[in-house]
C-alpha cells in the first residue's frame, strides 16, 4: 500500500500526547511497578515505529505487540527493550523469536512441548510468559492438571526463560466489578500453583490501572492510554474518570476539494440516498471507506473550517461530501476526527455514532492516509 502522500489527507499524531500520556501513567505506577507500551496494530493505527521510540524516551520499559511480525519491526528499528507477543505465535515460528530476544505468550502444554523440541533441535533459550485463561476465553491454561504439568516441564529447563505469568481481563473497564473480581480469584490460584518464581506477574491492562482496580500487577500493559483515550467503552453511560490526565494523540485532517452548488431535487453520492430539497453549497472531500473512514459516517457532522457539517449521500471509496453553511474555499481545512475530546468529532463521539469503539475507528485508518507527526521534542 502506498500512503497518499499528493492528496491533502492524513492522520495527524501528537507526539508530546504520547510522551505526556506515558509519563502520566508512570507517576501513577506502585513503588517497583513497570510500564510496557501496547503498541499492536501498528500502534492503534498510530505508527508502531514512531510510537516505540517516543516511549523508550518517556521512561517505558518493555512493549507488547499481537504477533511476532510487530516484535521483528520493532527490533528492526533499533528497540532493545524487552518485547512481549500477546497472541499465540505458530510452533515453527519459536525460534525466530528466540534469536530476535523476543518473547512469546505461552497458550497451553501441547504449544510448549512442540516449542521445546524445535528448541533443543536449533539448541535455542526462548523467553516466555505463561498466560492463564481467567475468564477472557481467549488464550492460556485454564485447567490446573495441565498448568502443573507444565510448571514441571520448565523447572530447571535450559530452553526456557520464565519471564511473566500474566492473564487478561473482560471487563476492567466497566462500573460492575463481580466479572472482575471472580477473574483475580482465577488468577491468584494460578499464582499458587506456579512452581517456578517469574520475574513480571501481571495483569493490567490501561483500564485496570487508571481506574485504580488495586490488583497486584508488576506491569501494566498500557494500550489505549498512550493514545490519550479513556478505556471506558460503553456508549450508553458516561465514561469513568481516570485516574490521570489523558491526552488524545490522533486526528484526521483534510481539505476541501471541490465546492458547488446542487439545486432543489438534485441528488448526492450513489444510490442517490440524500436529495436537496432547496439550493445547497456541497463541499468533496478527498478521503473515503478505502481510508477506513466507514460508510456508516453518512450523517456524521465533521468540521470545515469554523464550522460543524454533516456529511451527505453515501460515503464512497475515495471521496465524500459535506453540506456547507456557506460558501468556502477549495482548501479549506477539514478535521474528520478531533483531538479535542470534547469536541463533537472526537474518537470518542465517531465511534458512538457507528455502533463501535475508538479502539476500532482508530485501527480502522488505513496505511494509504500518511502519518504526520508533531511537537517532536
Ligand atoms: C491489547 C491488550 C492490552 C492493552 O489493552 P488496553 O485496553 O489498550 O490498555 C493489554 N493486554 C492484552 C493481553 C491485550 O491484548
Amino acid at each position: 500500500m502506498v500512503p497518499g502522500i499528493h492528496r491533502p489527507a492524513a492522520v495527524c499524531v501528537d507526539l508530546a500526547a504520547i510522551r505526556q500520556n506515558i509519563q502520566e501513567e508512570i507517576k501513577h505506577l506502585a513503588p517497583g511497578q513497570k510500564l510496557f507500551a501496547v503498541v499492536k496494530a501498528n500502534a492503534y493505527g498510530h505508527g508502531a515505529v514512531r510510537v516505540a521510540q517516543e516511549a523508550v524516551k518517556a521512561g517505558a520499559s518493555g512493549f507488547c505487540v499481537a504477533i511476532l511480525d510487530e516484535a521483528l519491526e520493532l527490533r528492526q528499528a533499533g528497540i532493545v527493550l524487552p518485547i512481549l507477543v500477546l497472541g499465540v505465535t505458530p510452533v515453527k515460528y519459536a525460534s525466530l523469536a528466540a534469536v530476535n530476544g523476543v518473547s512469546l505468550a505461552v497458550p497451553n502444554l501441547e504449544w510448549l512441548k512442540e516449542v521445546e523440541s524445535n528448541l533443543i533441535q536449533d539448541q535455542l533459550q526462548l523467553k516466555i510468559h505463561l498466560a492463564v485463561d481467567s475468564g477472557m476465553g481467549r488464550i492460556g491454561f485454564s485447567e490446573d492438571d495441565e498448568f502443573i504439568a507444565a510448571n514441571e516441564l520448565l523447572l530447571n529447563n535450559p530452553n526456557f526463560d520464565v519471564e511473566g505469568l500474566f492473564t487478561h481481563f473482560a471487563s476492567a473497564d466497566s462500573s460492575d466489578d463481580s466479572y472482575f473480581q471472580m477473574q483475580v480469584t482465577r488468577f491468584n490460584h494460578f499464582k499458587k500453583l506456579l512452581k517456578i518464581k517469574p520475574k513480571w506477574i501481571h495483569v493490567d491492562n490501561t483500564a485496570a490501572s487508571v481506574f485504580d482496580k488495586k490488583v497486584h500487577s508488576d506491569l501494566v500493559r498500557f494500550g489505549i492510554g498512550i493514545y490519550g483515550l479513556n478505556p471506558s467503552s460503553n456508549p450508553a453511560s458516561a465514561d469513568l474518570e481516570t485516574a490521570i490526565q489523558l491526552k488524545p494523540a490522533m486526528s484526521f485532517v483534510s481539505e476541501l476539494v471541490q465546492v458547488h452548488t446542487i439545486h432543489k431535487g438534485q441528488g448526492v453520492g450513489y444510490g442517490s440516498t440524500y436529495i436537496a430539497d432547496e439550493d445547497q453549497i456541497i463541499g468533496t472531500v478527498p478521503v473515503g471507506y478505502a481510508d477506513g473512514f466507514i460508510r456508516k459516517f453518512q450523517g456524521f457532522k465533521i468540521k470545515v473550517g469554523s464550522e460543524y457539517c454533516p456529511i451527505v449521500g453515501r460515503i464512497c471509496m475515495d471521496q465524500l461530501m459535506v453540506q456547507l453553511p456557506y460558501e468556502m474555499a477549495v482548501g479549506t481545512k477539514v478535521v474528520l476526527i478531533s483531538n479535542d475530546p470534547v469536541a463533537p468529532n472526537s474518537l470518542k463521539k465517531a465511534a458512538d455514532y457507528v455502533d463501535s469503539i475508538h479502539y476500532e475507528v482508530a485501527c480502522l485508518l488505513d496505511d494509504r492516509l500518511p502519518r504526520k507527526y508533531y511537537n517532536l521534542q
